[in-house]
């Protein structure tokens, strides 16, 4: 299949790319690893009249600290995020989660922006984005500003970012040492998107649930932060009865659609589960 045509702009900074964003209208897209994107107008579900590739401009590359967050550029790929030893030692759940994420090809050019910017509930990284209490930061002609990843997501596709906006950066707080964390997919086969996933990120101080966040993917239109079933777990030894009570918490924010990976009913079980695994695994993983 063929896109239909588009005209092509490689901006080598963010003040550049927002200008030409803005001259250019509704019509134009960022566009970064191509690999959401290019397929959806090879099919002809997306007509942008131009693509404004991000890959140019240097300052949206790269991982950092800043104070007591971990800076990443949005232009930063899946393949990068899981090289990086700073994420592997500070953010573990990222890296985990990138390694689920389709397979080395995909990775080696989806960005990270791309993954979260796009607000595809099927995405894996905008459920640990919530689960991490992740700030995005955007930058439009108008100036830059911050929107919470749990603030950011509305509908399918449906997202706080204006026309003309760009994702520049995420920052993630920096988890306390010795957090746990897990990110649990369920997918029909290795490179496949999630049928359902769950990401927890908690602490655990003298046995007890000190602060836990669990968040969901692909069980409705937007990633969902399971606040009640984190709330159940909070100050628990996350004993059998309430780690069920917290599966059912997060079942009952579910509303999956009806796809080729399963019946809504389900995929409701399957989030449930995963968040019963994902529990079990960070308590683990907890020092
Ligand atoms: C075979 C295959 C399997 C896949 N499996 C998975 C999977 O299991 N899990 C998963 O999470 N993903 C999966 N993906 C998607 C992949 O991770 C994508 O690369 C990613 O979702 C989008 O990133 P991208 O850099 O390719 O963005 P693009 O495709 O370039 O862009 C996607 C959308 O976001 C917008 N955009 C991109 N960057 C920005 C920005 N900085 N600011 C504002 N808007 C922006 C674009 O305009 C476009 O609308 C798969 C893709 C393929 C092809």
């Amino acid at each position: 299949m063929i896109p239909s045509a588009f005209a092509y702009h490689r901006p080598k900074s963010v003040n550049e790319a927002v200008a030409l964003l803005a001259e250019l209208g509704e019509d134009a897209r960022p566009l970064a690893g191509g690999h959401s994107l290019i397929p959806i107008m090879k099919l002809r579900l997306a007509a942008p009249s131009d693509l404004v590739d991000l890959a140019g401009i240097a300052d949206l590359k790269g991982i950092r600290e800043d104070g007591s967050d971990i800076v990443i550029g949005a232009m930063t790929t899946q393949h990068e995020l899981i090289g990086s030893d700073l994420l592997a030692g500070k953010v573990p759940i990222l890296r985990e989660t990138a390694l689920l994420i389709a397979d080395p090809q995909v990775r080696y050019v989806g960005t990270i922006g791309g993954n979260a910017a796009n607000g595809d509930p099927i995405n894996d990284m905008p459920a640990v984005m919530l689960a991490l209490d992740a700030t995005y930061e955007l930058a439009g002609k108008g100036g830059t500003r911050k929107v919470a990843a749990r603030r950011y997501y509305r509908g399918t596709y449906d997202t706080a970012i204006e026309p003309g906006e760009i994702l520049t950066a995420i920052r993630v707080p920096t988890p306390p040492s010795g957090h746990g964390h897990a990110y649990e997919k369920l997918k029909r086969k290795v490179g496949d998107y999630a049928t359902a996933a769950a990401a927890v990120v908690l602490t655990i101080s003298g046995g007890t649930v000190a602060s836990c966040a669990i968040a969901l993917t692909n069980v409705g239109e937007t990633p969902l932060l399971a606040e009640e079933a984190a709330a159940i777990v909070t100050g628990s030894r996350l004993e059998a009865e309430t780690v069920k009570k917290a599966m059912a918490a997060a079942e009952a924010i579910t509303a999956p659609a009806s796809d080729r990976r399963g019946t809504p009913q389900y995929r409701t079980k399957v989030a449930g589960v995963l968040v019963a695994r994902a529990l079990d695994r960070a308590k683990a993983r907890a020092a």
